[in-house]
């Protein structure tokens, strides 16, 4: 996604571009699997920060809306915990409030300074999310020191939502969005609750057809636009010549010169096998192996030949050892005792990614990366997808599996092999703590070669669509100053 969107205002600027993909389909980790009339997509579906694919469009010169068609999702998330009970997390705000009520009386003053309270995060959180960053005053200098302390954004995630709320419940509730930038709450710094305010006021929303329709729009309108779209064309080795780069070579053999080169795959996978070692001066190998690594996942895709009333599009399963699932994912790397998930139903939205009658089912359970990891996924993927089914049985309906006609899985070694991602991680290479965050994020252009450029979740800002939008906005305004 962040490489098409860069192709679009690259060409947009006047470059000639070409986009060269491995896979046979565009799209990376929003991609999508179309088999027995079922399509479903395989990697995002949560749509926070819409604005920002609608600043795509806009500097291109397009209408978002007026080439998709999105619904806004009301509640945002049903959260279902171990005891049977649930909780939605609607964006109506009167709603929320009754929500909250509902599971912890007279909480709903503390909701509404939380939003507040991370409200002013998103604020001031904001402008360091959206900018290229060159010195490391542009990060540290005495305002931001000052707002990070007045908002105590240094503590953890999970300890100052629990400063709100007392249920264990609404601690959950409020605290899970680190786990989209693959990180534990009980370790995220507290910054992050920005997300949740995106989450919640800004909304979030479901383009017909799936997330892949946007990935596919782009690619129609990087075709109209005169992109050149190649699949099936995996570079094996960036050409350096006297310290620039000078195009790429395929594993087909075939070289691509270019005046410049700019790299969507993982960063770290990009330094360690497509740049020679003796051009690696920044990036080693040891201080690759340094870096944190985000999580991974396993995802079950379950096509069912009946419609389950009452189910919400989105929805999240938090098991009752929360801790401890997330000391396994994070710390041991070894498999959860029982896995929390999230469930995303889109037929309840668009029955159209089914055939009449028949619906869809996506899991998502995060899993420890492969990064020193004890799990054989070859023996531990049936045994999870067991687990996930059991408690399907009871989220969804005990004769849940008698009416499974397709399905569908992905684990960590598919996200290695398939998308080159270092140590299999799902969302983004690299884990977004404070010291793999902006500043000091790999930067979008590399110090030791000239002409080299990144964009995605690798750089800044970093995991989730929206960031990865907003990184092709930086690296090209940087392109186009250095280039012009
Ligand atoms: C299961 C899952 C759920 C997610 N849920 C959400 C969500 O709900 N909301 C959200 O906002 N984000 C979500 N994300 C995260 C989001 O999808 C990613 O952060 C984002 O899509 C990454 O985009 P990217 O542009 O950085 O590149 P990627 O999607 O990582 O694409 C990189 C591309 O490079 C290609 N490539 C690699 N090596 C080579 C090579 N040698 N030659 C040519 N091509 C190569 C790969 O095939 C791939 O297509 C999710 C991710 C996953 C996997």
């Amino acid at each position: 996604m962040g490489g098409l969107a860069t192709a679009l205002r690259l060409r947009h600027a006047g470059f000639a571009v070409t986009v060269l993909e491995r896979q046979e389909r565009l799209g990376g980790r929003s991609n999508v699997i179309e088999e027995n009339g079922f399509r479903v997509d395989t990697g995002p579906t949560i749509l926070v920060m819409k604005d920002t694919f609608a600043e795509l469009y806009r500097a291109v010169g397009q209408d978002l809306d007026e080439r998709l068609c999105f619904t806004r999702l009301d509640p945002n998330y049903r959260i279902y915990f171990h005891d049977g009970s649930h909780l939605d997390l609607f964006n109506n705000m009167a709603h929320l409030a009754a929500e909250v009520e509902r599971i912890e009386p007279g909480a709903s003053a503390r909701l509404f300074e939380f939003i507040g309270a991370s409200a002013r995060k998103y604020r001031l959180g904001m402008p360091f999310v959206t900018r290229n960053f060159d010195h490391l005053t542009d990060l540290m200098n005495p305002l931001t020191l000052w707002h990070l302390f007045q908002t105590q954004s240094y503590l953890r995630l999970y300890s100052q939502v629990g400063r709100y709320f007392r249920s264990d419940k609404l601690r959950k509730a409020f605290s899970f969005h680190s786990m989209f930038l693959g990180l534990s709450p009980f370790a995220a710094p507290a910054i992050y609750s920005l997300i949740t305010y995106a989450d919640l006021v800004l909304g979030m929303w479901y383009p017909k057809g799936g997330i892949y329709s946007i990935v596919e729009d782009m690619a129609a309108l990087a075709q109209e636009m005169g992109v050149e779209l190649r699949t099936n064309a995996a570079v094996e080795e960036i050409c350096i010549e006297g310290g620039q780069a000078r195009g790429v070579r395929l594993v087909s053999g075939e070289q691509l010169r270019a005046d410049l080169v700019i790299s969507n795959a993982d960063l770290p996978y990009t330094y360690q096998k497509l740049i020679p070692a003796p051009h690696r001066r920044q990036y080693t190998d040891a201080r690759l192996a340094r870096l944190d690594y985000a999580c991974s996942g396993y995802l079950l895709y379950l096509g069912l030949d009946r419609v389950y009333e009452g189910m919400q599009h989105q929805a999240l399963y938090f098991s009752e050892d929360y801790r401890g699932t997330l000391e396994a994912i994070f710390k041991t790397k070894t498999l959860p005792l029982e896995p929390s998930f999230h469930l995303n139903t889109p037929t309840v939205t668009d029955p159209s990614l089914a055939p009449p009658g028949h619906s869809l089912l996506y899991v998502l359970a995060p899993m420890p990366n492969l990064d020193g990891s004890p799990v054989d996924w070859e023996t531990a993927a049936p045994l999870v997808r067991e687990q996930l089914l059991t408690r399907l049985e009871q989220i969804v309906s005990p004769d849940l599996r008698q009416h499974i006609v397709w399905e569908r899985q992905w684990t960590p070694l598919d996200f290695q092999t398939r998308l080159n991602a270092v140590h299999g991680t799902a969302f983004g290479s690299l884990a977004q703590g404070f010291f793999q965050s902006a500043y000091f994020r790999p930067h979008n252009k590399a110090r030791d070669i000239k002409g080299l450029y990144f964009v995605g979740q690798g750089t800044y800002p970093g995991i989730g669509m929206p960031m990865v939008l907003i990184s092709s906005r930086l690296v090209t305004e940087r392109i186009v100053q250095e280039w012009r």
